[in-house]
């Protein structure tokens, strides 16, 4: 039998499975207060339902079939609670993500937010649905979805083309290329996602 176009074989890769929150370390939980905690879990919480939803797991199935991506081992995809230090010296260098072949594992991280503002004002922004949030906090929403779909899509080319002899610079031109391609128009097409990863909230 022939394969039809557009179906998914059986054995295509769906990461969104094996998406998790990470753990962390006790000493990085111990730099956090209580409500900054709470505001790092939520928004890892958020990330999870946002990866996991429909919406955005066929676009990542997209990406996968198109570029014809496949694992030879099972990737583990951490979510990670809190956000990745900046590079010394690089004030504006910030670590979206990493893919370590050797580990068969993906680490998405959330963005850099001020504590001061988590404290102050951030604490409904992943509580109570978006009919309350300021057109600011929305704003960031969207900020913060766009972040994780695009990390998620660009790690995960990097599964595919770690596998080939590519100098770094040029594999990272390539991917962030075709990051961009896959995201095109994220604007229209992330707003449901984001509606239904906040109506699951409990
Ligand atoms: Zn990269």
């Amino acid at each position: 039998m022939y394969q039809e176009v557009g179906l998914r074989s059986k054995n295509a890769w769906t990461p969104e499975i094996d998406v998790r929150i990470a753990n962390p370390p006790a000493a990085l939980l111990a730099k956090y207060t209580q409500k900054e905690k709470a505001f790092f879990y939520d928004y890892a919480h958020f990330v999870v339902r946002l990866l996991q939803d429909e919406n955005v797991t066929d676009r990542i199935h997209q990406v996968i079939s198109a570029e014809r991506i496949v694992t030879e081992k099972p990737v583990d995809i951490r979510v990670m609670v809190f956000p990745a230090r900046t590079f010394r010296g690089r004030q504006n260098r910030i670590l979206h993500g990493t893919y370590s072949e050797s580990a068969s594992q993906i680490s998405l991280y959330p963005l850099r937010i001020p504590k001061e503002w988590v404290r102050q004002e951030g604490l409904d922004l992943f509580r109570g649905g978006s009919d309350n949030l300021s057109q600011r906090k929305l704003r960031l929403l969207y900020e913060i979805s766009e972040s994780a779909v695009s990390t998620m899509i660009h790690e995960i080319l990097h599964v595919k083309f770690q596998q080939r002899e590519m100098s770094r610079y040029g594999e990272e031109a390539l991917v962030q290329k075709l990051e961009r391609q896959f995201m095109q128009g994220w604007e229209e097409w992330i707003l449901v996602p984001v509606q239904q990863a906040l109506s699951m909230v409990s």
